[in-house]
């Protein structure tokens, strides 16, 4: 398997000439960790990082207009729905600011803060159109304005953009023709959209929509793999068993202020395996407006970017070049499909090809530094130069030897798989998205960091014709007990091993000690890595 759309579905790296962390002494032949695969999926273009600490070193926060202009729909003063949150940032300021009448009685203060967790409370569910319970907890607070969490973002129940991103295409979106209340997988076909995504052959071989009968997703459905709900073109009814994020919020929820991270949420009850819990809402941006905040926002301490980029968007859209293609328009689906895979594939090892030059290109440069500080200090020899050069040697060698590399393709495949690549990196240029909850989101933004997670996020295109732009929907890994902090991982093992190597790289280039710039991760998780990247 060669996908690139999460932990569950990818292969295991190929370790690099050492697994260890810290490069050498000159005296024995050292190379730096590279957890370099040869044959690895490529890493998530951006890392994503997100923390509801209350950072002591931030020296801006979401409120200030500062970085509320970064987002020009945020920004807007003609819209109802950010006056409302401007008025509330307003009087939590106001409510945390000296003098306070509330500041010399602890009895009013208390009662205070209880009276802002109502209005909270009041606040989100009239956002989300419900009556379902919402709990706000803050056992200790520490005046008034804690009562509740802060006012810091618009709330969102999808995606909002401004006019730089365009509408969704209506006519794009395609429904099924099924006649009766409830879809059946062997005629439907939004059941068979998603059977052309199907690369574990989940759909096909349980004949089942991603869900069962009670909502919850079916036993196979990993994370990660996509989902497509029917929509408001298709014949059936809200009966349907492929309508369940549309439906909205099922569980009940607290908001509860932790020791360490700030608010987070909690589980009210009991909660089943593969429940839906929330979409993680926001605001579209592109890619490069996504880094252009980035950097507003790291002075705030934290981001909530999420980039919008699983497998069936690459599939996709190698699929319409395909079926566009002279060759293509004679292919049957199934076809199409089956050339669009070994397209994949193919362009997996161009990408893991190029990112082999880059690791050697880094090592050898490493390997120099380090004959020359050698020199420098009177410790080199000749011996431990030529250990050196032969260690990269046999890690170069033994990629070369990988059955299922590029460099063992045919000259034409060769050239074609760096044309699609080519062609697909244009088109995720002009095409890819980040949800950026910051500035606008919903309780899902709230999530904490685990490394032991209970939740998990699906793409899930429902009211949406474009493969670029499904929701990314959270839902629970195992049962989940009343009381249970929500929470997911920031960074999938891979990106963790990915950013591990490449923050080695840069602190070894700066002649810094690897593994060094890590915050540190508070979540408590017996499998705990220590470390969150911030
Ligand atoms: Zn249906
Ligand atoms: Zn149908
Ligand atoms: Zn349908």
């Amino acid at each position: 398997m060669t996908l690139d759309i999460g932990t569950q579905h990818r292969d295991a790296s190929v370790s690099g000439p050492s697994s260890d962390l810290s490069p050498s002494p000159p005296s024995s032949p050292g190379l730096v960790s590279t957890h370099a695969a040869a044959v690895s999926p490529a890493p998530a273009r951006k890392p994503t990082t997100a923390s509801n600490a209350a950072s002591t070193s931030a020296i801006l926060s979401w409120s200030d207009e500062k970085v509320k202009s970064c987002s020009s729909l945020r920004a807007r003063k003609d819209l109802r729905r950010n006056l409302e949150v401007d008025v509330l940032q307003n009087i939590q300021k106001a409510l945390r600011t000296s003098p306070n009448p509330f500041f010399n009685d602890p009895g009013a203060a208390a009662q205070e803060a209880l009276r802002q967790a109502q209005i909270y409370k009041a606040w989100i569910q009239d956002q989300e159109g419900s009556s379902l319970e919402v709990a706000i907890v803050n056992d200790h607070p520490q005046g008034p304005a804690d009562g509740c969490p802060p006012y810091d973002f618009v709330w969102v129940n999808g995606y909002v953009h401004d006019d730089t991103i365009p509408p969704s295409d209506p006519s794009e979106l395609q429904g099924c023709d099924c006649e009766d209340d409830a879809c059946n997988p062997a005629t439907c076909k939004c059941f068979q959209k998603a059977v052309r995504f199907d690369t574990l052959n989940i759909y096909k071989e349980s004949k089942q929509f991603a869900y069962n009968a009670d909502g919850t997703l079916q036993d196979m459905m990993v994370p990660t793999y996509p989902i497509f709900e029917c929509n408001s073109k298709c014949g059936c009814s809200s009966a349907c068993t492929n309508r369940v994020v549309q439906k909205g919020r099922r569980v009940e929820i607290e908001f509860f202020k932790h020791q360490h991270y700030g608010w987070g949420v909690r589980a009210r009850h009991r909660i089943k395996r593969h429940t839906f819990i929330g979409i993680y809402s926001g605001e579209l941006v592109s890619d490069a407006e996504a880094d252009r905040r980035a950097i507003v926002y790291e002075d705030v301490g934290s981001t909530y970017h999420f980039t919008i980029d699983p497998h069936p968007i690459k599939l996709e859209t190698m699929r319409k070049r395909l079926a566009s293609s002279p060759e293509g328009r004679t292919m049957t689906e199934e076809q199409l499909m089956q050339r669009v895979n070994d397209w994949t594939r193919l362009m997996d090892l161009y990408q893991a090809h190029r990112e082999h030059k880059v690791t050697a290109k880094q090592l050898k440069e490493f390997n120099d530094r380090q004959i020359v500080e050698a020199k420098r200090k009177g410790e080199w020899s000749r011996r431990w130069q030529a250990e050196l050069e032969a260690e990269l040697a046999e890690w170069e060698a033994r990629y070369r030897e990988e059955p299922d590399n590029y460099l063992s393709l045919e000259p034409e495949d060769q050239a074609r798989a760096e044309d699609l690549s080519l062609f697909y990196e244009d088109q995720q240029e002009a095409n890819e998205l980040t949800v950026d909850g910051a500035l606008h989101g919903n309780f899902t933004r709230f999530f904490n960091h685990s490394c032991d997670p209970n939740l998990a996020t699906w793409p899930v295109w429902i009211e949406e014709g474009s493969i670029w732009r499904p929701f990314f929907c959270f839902f629970a890994l195992r049962n989940i007990e009343a009381g249970d902090e929500l929470n997911f991982s920031y960074t999938s093992a891979e990106e963790v091993d990915d950013m591990v190597k490449r923050l080695n790289q840069i602190q070894v280039e700066q002649g810094t000690k690897p593994g060094t710039k890590r915050m540190k991760c508070l979540c408590g998780a017996s499998n705990c890595r220590g470390f969150v990247f911030g």
